[in-house]
């Protein structure tokens, strides 16, 4: 097995493009219109391999002009979701005994599929989660990324472990899967988080039910097609899209789930803890819960700051994607001495973003994903402008898609409520600290604990901010956007979640256990 690894190339990250070279745009555009000539096409669930079509279905349509339907992916009912958990369980008893080069050997085969698809998943995700084409690209790029990472991982955790040697003794600690999972991802990362879920679930030697987001239903199904061309064997991996409420709690509570791993909001997320921490009847384990949830996250810019830096910094983090990653800034939290040169020159920065139809590469800006999330983030935005002074934005944009307008809600108390409750959309709240000291309470008031960034040029403040500035993934004089993996394992304290940090070293052994034997000798 040593010697397996060490023939692999050393884990390298994909680069994103920037579509600025005329090869890459000509794909791109090719590319949408050839995934635009698939729309309404049908995608089934897929239990122990077999495809099967429901009546129900979950229509999974375009943001940018909900008339669009990019595919109708077929409902799991409750007894298909339990006829799934028995599929994953049955593949386990052989999958579990694959040497894991082996099934490495699937996942690698399974980035390179994606990676020659690249152009059509991020056109995918352009058309079904209103992505830019840079936003896409990372998604997927991010996606190959975790599909190599934890290939090479499952290699390392196969290698012999060191162990104090004893006389007499022969000892030896292997780590082994758990057994069946939910995979339940959200649809944001909508390629990067399902694949690299599942992808680390599988490749330890689990066997999974993913349950996907109706959000974003069919790039997991093409996922999940894309694992059967690689070879993955039927059971593996079992698809059954359907409702969080009546599928997704069955499959939690269900006794034959070792493990839940799931990314999404703190309120599903802690229901999900709570639905697994009791025990079913016939169960014999406590259920592992990996939960990474939502972030309140804010950039802090110090008065010694680098301000032009700290406007593009912040600018990006937040409206980047719409301002829909757990990760976005939407407190920037500004020394009192430069607050108003800062929200000036935020304000002018911002008026340069262009909001439209994603599949033109011009727009910043797209839809935000749903019409319960165009609701929910406009009633934000109303409480926002009663508890601070309106910058910019503030409204929606036409009336076909669900487009809105980066807003920028100035002058917010420490406690305001969009100042301590995830909005998770286009809305960058700005709050004046009396100095530093005052800049990091302020960033640590809240319950979530994700990401963060300070732009200053005083190393003292660099070094206060590592002691005190209580988030899991920290950032300096940079976006608090855009983790990297095996760069930044990303995952966050508090009520952000286990802090489980995806794409890092420790990430697969939450879905193994491991197993001591010792043999007495002579
Ligand atoms: P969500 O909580 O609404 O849904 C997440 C997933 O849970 C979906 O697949 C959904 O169908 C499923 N679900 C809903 N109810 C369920 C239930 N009762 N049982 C089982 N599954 C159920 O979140 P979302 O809107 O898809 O994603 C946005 C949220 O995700 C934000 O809060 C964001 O901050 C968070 N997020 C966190 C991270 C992170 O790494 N911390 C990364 C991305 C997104």
């Amino acid at each position: 097995m040593t010697t397996t690894l060490e023939r692999i190339a050393p884990f390298q990250n994909e680069v994103i493009k920037s579509f600025t070279d005329p090869a890459d745009i000509a794909a791109m555009r090719a590319a949408l219109a050839t995934v635009k000539a698939t729309f309404g096409k049908e995608y089934p669930l897929v239990i122990d391999g077999k495809r099967i079509e429901t009546e129900k279905k979950i229509r999974s349509v375009n943001p940018a002009d909900p008339s669009q339907v990019v595919g109708i992916v077929s409902s799991a009912s409750k007894e298909q979701a339990l006829q799934a958990v028995d599929a994953a369980a049955r593949a386990f008893e052989s999958w579990k005994r694959l040497p894991a080069h082996e099934r490495a050997g699937y996942i690698f085969k399974a980035a390179a599929l994606m990676r020659e698809r690249r152009f059509e998943y991020d056109a995918l995700l352009v058309y079904e989660v209103g992505k830019s084409w840079p936003e896409a690209d990372g998604d997927i790029a991010e996606a190959i990324d975790f599909l190599e990472f934890y290939a090479r991982e499952a290699l390392r955790y196969a290698q012999p472990q060191p162990i104090v040697p004893v006389p007499g003794e022969q000892n030896e600690m292997v780590y082994i899967p758990l057994g069946v999972g939910a995979v339940i991802p959200p649809w944001n990362f909508a390629g990067a988080i399902m694949a690299g879920m599942t992808a680390a679930a599988i490749v330890a030697g689990n066997t999974v039910v993913l349950k996907p987001s109706s959000d974003s239903a069919v790039v997991a199904a093409w996922f999940v097609d894309m694992l059967t061309e690689a070879g993955v064997p039927n059971g593996v991996v079992n698809f059954i899209p359907g409702s969080g409420s009546e599928i997704g709690d069955l499959v939690v509570a269900h006794p034959r789930i070792r493990f839940i791993s799931f990314t999404g909001s703190k309120e599903v997320g802690l229901h999900i803890n709570e639905l697994a921490a009791k025990p079913q009847p016939g169960q014999k384990w406590i259920k592992r819960v990996v939960a990474e949830m939502g972030g309140k996250d804010s950039i802090v810019v110090a008065a010694d700051a680098d301000i032009d830096a700290a406007v593009e910094g912040v600018v990006i983090s937040a409206f980047g994607f719409q301002g829909q990653k757990c990760s976005a800034c939407s407190r920037a939290i500004v020394d009192a001495a430069i607050y108003d040169d800062f929200v000036e020159r935020v304000r002018a920065r911002v008026a340069k973003i262009a909001v439209g139809d994603p599949t033109d590469n011009g727009n910043y800006m797209g839809p935000v994903v749903n019409a319960g999330a165009l609701k929910s983030i406009s009633e934000y935005i109303e409480i926002g402008k009663r508890e601070g002074r309106l910058v910019s934005g503030g409204k929606r944009v036409g009336e076909t898609g669900y487009f809105l307008e980066p807003t920028v809600i100035a002058d917010v108390a420490p406690d305001a409520r969009i100042s301590q409750e995830e909005i998770f959309g286009p809305v960058l709240a700005i709050v004046k600290a009396n100095d530093f000291d005052h800049a990091i309470e302020i960033a640590n008031n809240t319950e979530f604990g994700l990401t963060g960034s300070i732009y200053t040029t005083d190393e003292r403040k660099i070094e206060r901010a590592r002691e005190d500035f209580f988030v899991g993934n920290l950032y300096f004089n940079r976006k608090s956007t855009g983790a990297l993996v095996g760069a930044h394992p990303f995952g966050g304290f508090n009520m952000s979640g286990t802090d489980s940090k995806a794409g890092g070293r420790d990430y697969l052994l939450l879905f193994l256990q491991a197993k001591s034997m010792s043999r007495k000798l002579g």
